[in-house]
């Protein structure tokens, strides 16, 4: 029997759209090329499932890999192809019986040249099962595992069982591009990844009070951002210096108002490099009530400090454990951990305000000599990094 390992791949949400889906699978479709830089393969589009065959079969983890970080994929499963006859459907179907338990067998069959239909095929492909293993049974309703066979008209059939799952969400690209804030801590990373999900394209924004900061530091960003690109993929990268408008807030502002005034210049300049940048949000990995600048009193007057974009949280209501689990999954974790200081630790106030007043921080940050000159200078000599998904 000619048989070989393929992958199907099933898309997800976008099964939901109606006139524009076939947009959606158009970006799907690069994404998922995109993913595959480097690797030999066919790729077949049939009406709802993609297939991708052809490769060298010791490549196919690295494939799975791969695949199942690209957004806007639901499941995937690989399938032995072969030649559509019943002698090789029957032969080709041993190999996906269990050793025991109960199983069913489920048919499409879009060729309709066979003199069977689809309820025949199953009967007959399963009583061929239970023939060769007298300890299996059939359970049509629940059974332990479903072997599937799709028959389809150009002459080839597809068996399989087991299901992977994908990274699910829509196709980064579909839903324009957002501006991260992205710090070395464990939250801005998820943020990012979470609104790639959701189909924005992410460019990050990262300040560094460099010499008070460490170039480790800087690293450490860069890596969460080399991360981030197997689900986002590839990332601009803004590293903005923060060192003089720092000193600034800590030579003429209140102290217990520092960290309100820094994250609202933080936001004003990312707004501008966003707005620049044709990003239409910016995205933080704030969650409320997880440290002092992040009470509602907190995003209030650090949300004034924006003037039109929407500001993505998505975090917001998700607690730490949850965050750390994410984390984990898309394995910024490590880095994460990594103790460099980041810019909001330098000239940390010990009691910063929680319930912090507008006006008050307004008025603060207004005693910053030629601030507006220093924000223009942060963004003059902003340095562009392209991060890009190395496989
Ligand atoms: P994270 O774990 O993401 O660092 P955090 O719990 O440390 O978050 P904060 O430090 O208060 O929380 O930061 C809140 C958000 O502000 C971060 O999630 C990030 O989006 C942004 N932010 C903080 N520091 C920086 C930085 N140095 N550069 C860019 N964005 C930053
Ligand atoms: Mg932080």
């Amino acid at each position: 029997m000619e048989s070989k390992k393929v992958i199907l791949l099933r898309y997800g949400e976008i099964f939901l759209k109606g006139k524009n889906r076939n947009l959606f699978e158009k970006k799907l479709i690069e994404n998922i090329k995109k993913s595959l830089t480097g690797v030999n393969y066919t790729f077949i589009r049939t009406q709802n499932r993609y297939y991708i065959e052809d490769y060298e079969e010791c490549l196919q983890e690295e494939i799975i890999d791969r695949v199942t970080k690209v957004f806007g994929l639901h499941s995937l499963s690989v399938a032995l192809k072969i030649k559509t006859s019943y002698d090789a459907l029957k032969e080709a179907i041993l190999q996906f019986a269990p050793e025991k338990g109960t199983f069913r067998v489920s048919t499409k069959r879009a060729d309709k040249s066979l003199d069977k239909n689809s309820m025949q095929i199953s009967a007959m492909l399963g009583g061929y099962i239970l023939s060769q293993n007298s300890q299996l049974s059939v359970d049509l309703y629940y059974p332990q595992k479903e072997i599937n066979v799709d028959i389809r008209e150009n002459g080839y059939s597809y068996i399989f069982s087991d299901k992977i799952d994908c990274a699910q969400g829509m196709p980064v690209g579909t839903a324009g591009r957002g501006m991260l804030l992205l710090s070395g801590g464990f939250d801005s990373p998820v943020a990012g990844y979470r609104m790639a999900r959701r189909g924005m394209q992410i460019y990050g924004v990262h300040y560094h009070s460099y010499p008070h900061t460490s170039e480790m530091a800087q690293q450490k960003v860069i890596d969460l951002a080399g991360k981030l690109t197997k689900y986002c993929g590839d990332i601009k990268l803004f590293v903005v210096k923060f060192t003089d408008i720092q000193q600034a807030i800590h030579e003429y502002c209140r102290e217990d108002y520092m960290i309100t005034i820094m994250r609202r210049i933080m936001v004003e300049i990312a707004e501008k490099l966003a707005i620049e940048n044709k990003c239409g949000a910016l995205i933080t990995g704030e969650s409320l009530a997880q440290v002092a600048s992040q009470t509602t009193r907190s995003i209030t007057v650090t949300n004034d400090a924006v003037k039109t974009l929407p500001v993505f949280r998505p975090l917001i209501g998700m607690d730490k454990y949850e965050i750390m689990d994410t984390a984990e999954k898309i394995d910024t974790y490590a880095i994460s951990q990594l103790p460099y200081e980041d810019c909001c630790t330098v000239f940390l106030p010990k009691n910063p305000v929680i319930k912090p007043d507008l006006q008050i921080a307004i008025k603060e940050q207004a005693r910053i000599k030629s601030l507006d000159k220093m924000i223009e200078e942060a963004i003059n000599t902003v340095e562009i990094l392209d991060i890009k998904c190395e496989l």
